[in-house]
């Protein structure tokens, strides 16, 4: 087959002014001249010049106005040897830059998040066996004359590995003639997977999960299936075979986790069941590999992604389904330059690419929820535990009636529990979602607090590095031996409790046992990933972790697992606290009893007759969501009503609140949408930064983007340190 560039890149335009999108807050795309004998079309990736300098765009949709004189443009510099994004995947960059009010250029960059990888990939020097032989023959030499005698091409390191031998036997052998130089083509980043590779058996009710969910997947077109069942119930089990439908019928996949960097285990499961793992898409990866799998996506040789949000704006070349695992996860938000949900996002992709999205949890956010109960989402249940695994009994400590001793934080039930656990040989869990030591140092003489002079939040004290610290800004300082304010030494006192400082309660009661802290700011991903891999083999007795210990890990000796403070998320004016801290407390105990030994969750709590210390014990979930859901009904906040919010940030206090106030003045007055504030923001200050919110609330079917644009374009202009951040459908109310 011969292929010519209109095969490869469809019709040639010739129009000699195009639109190019460039990776930057400019409000649509920029006019550029074709230059003479240059084929470009929409999609096409390209280096213009910019100001002074060169960058990568993307040539877009629509005609130029015509507005520039075309000997005044500046031309296209280079075309890049890449298959154009798709018209797909235009219509979804415009789609997402709409709906989110973010200029267009920043969300292109996100599809663009690999530097080098718009060539195509160098090929790779190789060494093939010729008919000469070397003058004098060695037993090493043999070696490799053996290993080559299969007539395919090797690396030099690869042979001289597979031969057993150093790389300078291979290079005596090349300068004799006996090799010939050869180039083939880069190897691929991952295997490729085969749907038949380990078929499982299904069980029970995942038959008919799984004859629903592939109905939908075979039918090819746009739906959305919800698979809702409990932890270890065999959702992957499931969301699996729709995965082998897609790929037997020849188009890519891409699965959604909310911390993947830190789900090695996944990658082995998908392995085990594929025979190859899934190519990886995070942003712990090393620079070579992501131009590798952002290059290999483009040009199908990928088929499978497991990645974070991010891996929703990678150009596939055919893509048939993607999969939101742990859909419910607060991870899928973010909030930084384009501020979206990945979970939605993915729906829309789907619409926009018309192929079936799955979303899966153990606990589904109450929109999910909502949209399967009203029918525009496909529910499909997965009621019990596969095999013997049994679930684990939850009980609630009561702190009024079992209170820890003097400066501890552990109720003596638990540690009573801790003790027998580790007595068994197996391992407990304590959960808080709290880094450091304690949240919060205060001198015991004048009552000073000790607080992070840019933002309105107390420092954090980190024992183990010495030091307090602003989780919002990352300043941080020595810990003081004396106040700063009325001098007087030895007299500070940490208030509550952090991971670290359970590690040291736990200690004082179980000084031989293995104890290990598992939190972000103590390792990175690379340690992480091997601690946690330890822990599964046994080789810790007792664990205490932040919430990255929630995240899809499976410890197959872990038989308890302890709340410690199952209250914490509940009081923060956040209107998903509720059903977050539900999710959350869900995951951690459902860490518990995963391979058919006996468990026990407890969750320590001030308020045992909470709804959801009560959803979770009595594993009645159906009634929780219930009352959460008509709760949201009756105040219309989503998925029954819409929210946006606007936070006006600028250096000093009154041009911050002066802003938002201007903004809310230039409001247009539209039925069913009101306006909330402004009011100081619950962080007030953040990096030097005031700030200011205010919550746009509409209805249902209320035109929230036009609205928020009505009023950014009549309110005041942004000036000096002022900025605005535009968040639609917030989930993050500081
Ligand atoms: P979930 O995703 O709902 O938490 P999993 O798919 O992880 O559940 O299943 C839980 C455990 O049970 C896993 O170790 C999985 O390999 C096993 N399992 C589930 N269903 C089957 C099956 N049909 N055959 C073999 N093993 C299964
Ligand atoms: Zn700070």
């Amino acid at each position: 087959m011969t292929l010519d560039s209109t095969d490869l890149f469809g019709p040639v335009l010739d129009r000699r002014v195009v639109p190019v999108l460039v990776p930057m807050p400019a409000p649509r795309a920029y006019s550029y001249a074709v230059p003479e004998g240059m084929a470009v079309e929409p999609g096409s990736i390209v280096q213009v010049p910019l100001g002074p300098r060169f960058v990568v765009g993307v040539v877009w949709d629509g005609e130029d106005d015509g507005g520039v004189d075309p000997k005044k443009l500046r031309a296209i510099e280079e075309v890049f040897d890449c298959p154009p994004l798709s018209p797909e995947m235009r219509a979804f960059l415009d789609w997402v830059a709409a709906y989110t009010l973010t200029p267009p250029g920043l969300v292109a960059r996100m599809a663009l998040r690999a530097p080098a990888a718009f060539d195509p990939e160098p090929m790779v020097e190789a060494l093939r066996l010729t008919d000469m032989r070397p003058e004098r023959m060695t037993t090493a030499r043999e070696r490799v004359l053996a290993r080559a005698s299969d007539g395919l091409s090797w690396t030099r390191s690869g042979l001289a590995h597979a031969a057993g031998v150093s790389s300078s036997v291979i290079d005596g052998l090349a300068s004799q003639g006996v090799f010939e130089t050869v180039f083939m083509p880069p190897p691929p980043v991952v295997a490729l997977p085969d749907p038949a590779f380990a078929a499982p058996r299904l069980e029970g009710p995942q038959r008919q999960a799984a004859v629903d969910l592939l109905a939908a997947v075979e039918e090819r077109k746009f739906s959305v299936s919800l698979i809702d069942g409990i932890t270890g119930s065999g959702k992957t089990e499931v969301y699996f075979e729709a995965i082998a439908a897609t790929l037997r019928a020849g188009r890519q996949v891409l699965i959604l986790l909310p911390e993947i960097a830190l789900t090695a285990s996944f990658l082995e499961r998908f392995q085990d069941r594929f025979g190859a793992k899934p190519a990886e898409w995070h942003s712990d990866l090393a620079p070579r590999t992501r131009e590798k799998v952002w290059r290999q996506v483009t040009t199908g040789q990928v088929r499978v992604v497991a990645g974070a949000r991010s891996a929703l704006f990678l150009p596939f070349e055919e893509l048939g389904l993607i999969i939101v695992d742990e859909e419910h996860d607060p991870a899928y938000k973010q909030e930084d330059r384009v501020f979206y949900n990945a979970r939605d996002m993915a729906v829309v992709r789907g619409r926009i690419g018309n192929f079936p999205v799955v979303l899966v949890s153990a606990t589904p956010s109450v929109e999910s929820r909502v949209n399967g109960e009203m029918g525009r989402y496909r529910p499909i249940h997965l009621p019990t535990r596969y095999g013997d695994a049994a679930l684990p009994d939850l009980g609630i400590v009561d702190m009024r009636r079992h209170p820890p001793e003097r400066g501890g934080f552990l109720s003596p039930v638990l540690v009573n529990h801790i003790g027998k656990t580790i007595g068994r040989s197996q391992q407990a869990l304590l959960f808080l979602n709290r880094r450091g030591y304690a949240p919060l140092t205060l001198c015991r003489v004048c009552g000073h607090r000790f607080q992070c002079p840019d933002c309105s939040s107390w420092l954090v004290e980190h024992r183990f590095r010495g030091q307090i610290q602003c989780h919002h800004c990352g300043y941080s300082e020595r810990t003081p031996e004396a106040c700063p304010e009325c001098g007087t030494l030895d007299h500070l006192v940490a208030c509550g409790p952090g991971v670290e400082r359970i590690a040291e309660e736990v200690e004082r009661h179980f000084p031989d046992a293995r104890t290990i802290v598992l939190s972000s700011d103590l390792m990175g991903v690379k340690r992480l990933r091997l601690e946690l891999a330890a822990i599964a083999r046994g080789e810790a007795d007792i664990v205490i972790g932040t919430q990255l210990v929630a995240k899809g890990h499976n410890f197959p000796n872990m038989t308890l697992v302890g709340i410690v403070d199952a209250d914490l998320g509940l009081a923060n004016g956040d209107p998903r606290a509720a059903e977050r801290t539900f999710q959350l407390l869900s995951q951690v105990t459902g860490r518990a009893g995963r391979t058919g030994l006996k468990s026990l969750g407890l969750l320590q709590t001030y308020q045992p007759q909470h709804p959801v210390m009560q959803a979770i014990v009595s594993g009645d979930s159906d009634a929780f969501y219930q009352r959460e859901i008509h709760e949201r009904e009756r105040a219309a906040l989503p998925p029954f009503g819409r929210l946006a919010s606007i936070i006006v940030s600028a250096d000093s206090r009154g041009d911050a609140e002066g802003h938002a106030r201007g903004l809310r003045n230039a409001a247009p007055r539209v039925d069913g949408i009101a306006i909330l504030g402004p009011a100081e923001a619950p962080l007030a200050l953040i990096r030097g930064r005031h700030r200011f919110r205010l919550l746009v609330h509409g209805r249902r079917n209320s035109d929230m983007q036009t609205f928020v644009r009505a009023m950014i374009a009549a309110g005041p202009k942004e000036r000096g340190s002022i900025s605005v951040q535009l968040d639609i459908d917030p989930q993050n109310f500081l």
